[in-house]
């Protein structure tokens, strides 16, 4: 019987080598992992789940959270993994779109969660973060030795939404196969070795921290400290100890405002990672400034895990998502001929590769829809390949705003303003106007203290940006709206702000 990922996974290490690292507790082998895992995965089976169900999970971050990832890889089950932000009305739409037969959530929320599940015929079992819960006294009971589930590279391993950034959430359907060659792959693009030590400190509920920071640790025998959110305090006290950190834009943000990050913090640590939401060029100068570490920007996406990364030995440039992985084909095409575009030139960015997923869950004319006829993956994402092949990710198509008439990329116009002095970062929206279609608008932060207005603004971009890409008006506010992965809800912008022009 073979088990497509997991069989890759059990062999990357010797169970006493160390996996996770709780800060000052436990330290968890792999083979305490295997055993857990196979004593969860056995609690599954003998709750009547079969390969392929799913097996929907709301729970805080934690050693025995991850591994029950793994036991659902081992029984066959479909791991579907749920924002811990989320509403019982959004649970109410994952469980009835979804149809898990099992659904772990904490014991604070079982009973309510028992009302929806029961009626969308589902079993309900709990796992808290202190290593407690009805799902683990079942474990207690199940022998160690589960025999894992046969499972091919075409066979489900997890269904994961789409963050909603642009919509509604779509259930993106991912194979053994998929999440098998991205974490191959990307252990070799950055030579994650056993000796590493990762900080873990994104949720793992979403494709980076739970497929790209896990499954990379897994595959290379490595150890991670698993942190339950993101501290810049704690992470910069683990760096002596870490080779490896795996973040969002907002952590180097964060880290940026510690007196205590330089040459000396970072000593110990071999590579820096960033990735769900663009860098500011701004942010990785400053960090090589401070800690002589260029930050290696990625790009992926649930539908497609990991895409392109900047290269581990050559030059990492601030603004771009570097080279296509291995295997991996990334190509720019008109959004309204399907031409491939010559270098430089702005338009789709479409994928195809190992990693790119098996469709939509219960879509098949939305999936149909966003691969192209030679089955490229319709990104959502504008983009360019400079002519050293360094892709750069240039907007959203949702994003993009059409005013007058005229294309124009937000991240243009987001790039001129942030040069300002006293801005801290912008959005920049399209909204309804009754004369131009859109109307050009940019939700500007200041820096504290900043005298900024808004005339100074449209003044100082009036020799900055051609007439038709200038804000009709800017608005200020205090913070920009984001979910949890960093990224601004540009969604939420867009509806706070939807009678800007009419009012006028
Ligand atoms: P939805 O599809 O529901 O709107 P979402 O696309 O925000 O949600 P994710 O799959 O989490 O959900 O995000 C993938 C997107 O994040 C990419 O399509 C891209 O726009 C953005 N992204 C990821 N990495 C980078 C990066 N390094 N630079 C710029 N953008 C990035």
């Amino acid at each position: 019987m073979s088990n497509h990922l997991f069989d890759a996974i059990r062999s990357a290490a010797s169970g006493d080598t160390p996996f996770i690292r709780i800060n000052g507790g436990r330290i968890w082998t792999y083979g305490d992992a295997l055993d857990l895992s196979g004593r969860i995965a056995g609690a599954i089976d003998t709750l009547g789940i079969r390969p392929g169900d799913r097996v929907a999970v709301q729970v805080e971050k934690s050693a025995e959270a991850l591994i029950l990832y793994l036991a659902c890889l081992r029984c066959g089950a479909v791991y579907l993994p749920l924002n811990t932000a989320y509403t019982l009305a959004e649970l109410d739409y994952f469980i009835g779109d979804a149809e898990p037969r099992l659904v772990v959530v904490s014991s604070a929320a079982r009973e309510s969660v028992e009302r929806i599940a029961g009626s969308h015929g589902a079993i309900v079992e709990t796992l808290d973060a202190d290593g407690t819960g009805s799902l683990l006294d079942l474990a207690r009971d199940e022998p160690a030795d589960f025999v894992d589930a046969s499972r091919s590279a075409e066979d489900l391993a997890a269904i994961l939404y789409t963050s909603g950034t642009t919509g509604r959430s779509k259930g993106a359907m991912l194979t053994h196969g998929n999440l098998l060659s991205n974490a191959v792959t990307l252990r070799g693009c950055w030579r994650v070795t056993a000796g590493d030590r990762l900080i873990h400190a994104l949720p793992l509920f979403h494709t980076h921290g739970l497929f790209v920071a896990t499954n990379v640790t897994l595959i290379a025998g490595a150890s991670m400290f698993l942190l339950p959110k993101f501290d810049p305090d704690e992470v910069l006290s683990l760096m002596p100890q870490a080779t490896l950190l795996m973040g969002v834009p907002t952590f180097y943000v964060r880290l940026l405002q510690s007196p205590r990050l330089g040459r000396q913090a970072v000593a110990n640590m071999r590579l820096f990672i960033s990735g769900s939401a663009p860098l500011l060029a701004e942010t990785h100068i400053e960090f090589r400034k401070r800690t002589g570490h260029a930050i290696l920007e990625r790009y992926g996406m649930t539908e497609t895990n990991m895409n392109t990364s900047n290269p581990y030995d050559g030059e990492r440039i601030a603004g771009t998502v570097g080279f296509p992985l291995p295997g991996v084909t990334v190509r720019v095409t008109d959004p309204a001929t399907g031409a491939v575009l010559p270098p430089d030139e702005t338009g789709m960015i479409e994928i195809k590769g190992p990693n790119v997923f098996k469709g939509y869950w219960r879509m098949p004319e939305k999936t149909a829809a966003e691969f192209t006829a030679d089955g490229f993956f319709i990104s959502g994402d504008l983009g360019k390949i400079d002519r050293q092949g360094y892709v750069r990710i240039v907007g959203r198509s949702k994003d993009l705003v059409i005013s007058g008439g005229y294309n124009i990329y937000p991240k243009e116009v987001e790039g001129e303003i942030d040069q300002l002095e006293g801005v801290a970062e912008s959005a920049v929206i399209g909204v309804p106007h009754p004369d131009f279609g859109e109307g050009v608008t940019a939700i500007v932060v200041r820096k504290p203290d900043a005298m900024l207005d808004e005339m100074a603004i449209l003044g100082a971009l009036q020799d900055r940006l051609a007439r038709y890409k200038q804000p009709k008006r800017i608005i200020f506010t205090e913070n920009l709206p984001r979910n949890t992965m960093g990224k601004v809800q540009k969604n939420v912008l867009r509806q706070k702000y939807a009678d800007l022009y009419a009012e006028t």
